[in-house]
């Protein structure tokens, strides 16, 4: 079956399901044209927070489905492929939060959505690298314990001097972002493209980011790229954004690191997805009292960004 008659047949059964389709920037293009909402970690949380629909499919990874589900508790949250699993959030295990609150009692705990729920439960707040800035200026604390990613925390640090910034755990990466796109290849592009303007993520290394003219979430680069009118980015993210970028700005070129890939993101397929919603799982579920705690805690990052 080819891939238009797949996505007709997901729609078709999304609408007898009542299922909202969910996916990331980073997924593959057929996923992305088949989705409800397309968007970033912020947007898809908020997406979720807000839908009516019965049923949600994620098409991103474990962590975010995870979200979706503490914030739906009487929702279907489905998962085209189970095994799509966050490298970084898994670098921060529940412990290792309990363990810097012990040594750090007078910090808040901001931990980014890119960890698993059991550590979202111990954390005061979450953020996402759109509204980090805000969330740890809005703290009364001095001392913020952040995490996962040491590059996010390094941003954040930039902006918010008069804290300070502790990471945990002390060197938490994006395989992507710290590993598969390095400065050299941006120059690369850039002396191939010298009018372009330069997009990073904030989890890119700290050298990317003070190089860029914009450090942003995905969803600030696709704002960023409507807005500016220059015709020619290079863009310091996973590689499926500019699927996105590129539709959404016929009129633009965006160049981007093709081997930045998050293979952990590619792991769903229209196959898997049409099975999913067809076998109604695999089912994506929090403990009770787990997913309470990170209701509160997304919530609280949600009332500050809405
Ligand atoms: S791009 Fe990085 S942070 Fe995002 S899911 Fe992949 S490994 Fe995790």
């Amino acid at each position: 079956m080819g891939n238009a008659q797949l996505q007709a047949k997901i729609r078709d059964l999304a609408k007898e399901m009542d299922a909202v389709i969910l996916a990331h920037s980073y997924q593959v293009p057929e996923i992305q044209d088949v989705a409800d909402f397309v968007g970033d970690s912020l947007d898809l949380a908020m997406k979720a927070y807000r839908t009516k629909a019965q049923c949600i499919l994620f098409c991103g990874v474990d962590f975010m489905a995870e979200t979706a589900a503490a914030l739906n508790p009487g929702k279907t949250v489905l998962i085209p492929d189970p095994n799509s699993r966050c490298p970084m959030a898994g670098m921060l295990p529940r412990q290792a939060v309990v363990e810097a609150k012990k040594k750090h009692p007078s910090a808040a705990t901001v931990l980014y959505v890119n960890t698993l729920a059991e550590a979202k439960a111990e954390a005061d707040i979450l953020c996402t690298s759109a509204n980090a800035v805000r969330v740890v200026q809005s703290l009364p604390n001095k001392r913020i314990l952040f995490g996962p990613d040491e590059n996010l925390a390094y941003y954040v640090a930039k902006r918010v001097p008069d804290k300070e910034i502790i990471p945990i755990p002390e060197h938490g990466y994006c395989v992507v972002h710290k590993n598969l796109i390095q400065k050299w290849q941006l120059d690369l592009l850039k002396t191939e493209h010298p009018k372009a303007v330069l997009l990073a993520h904030p989890e890119c290394n700290p050298d990317i980011q003070d190089s860029a003219g914009f450090v942003l979430s995905t969803n600030g680069m696709a704002e960023k790229a409507r807005e500016l009118p220059a015709k020619e980015f290079i863009v310091a993210t996973e590689e499926g954004l500019a699927y996105r970028l590129r539709k959404e700005n016929p009129g633009k070129k965006f160049y981007v690191i093709e081997t930045a890939v998050c293979v952990q993101m590619k792991k769903h397929s229209l196959e898997k997805a049409y099975n999913a919603l067809k076998s109604k799982s695999p089912v994506v579920t929090v403990p009770k009292g787990i997913a309470e705690k990170v209701r509160t805690v997304t919530e609280r990052m949600l009332n500050l960004t809405i």
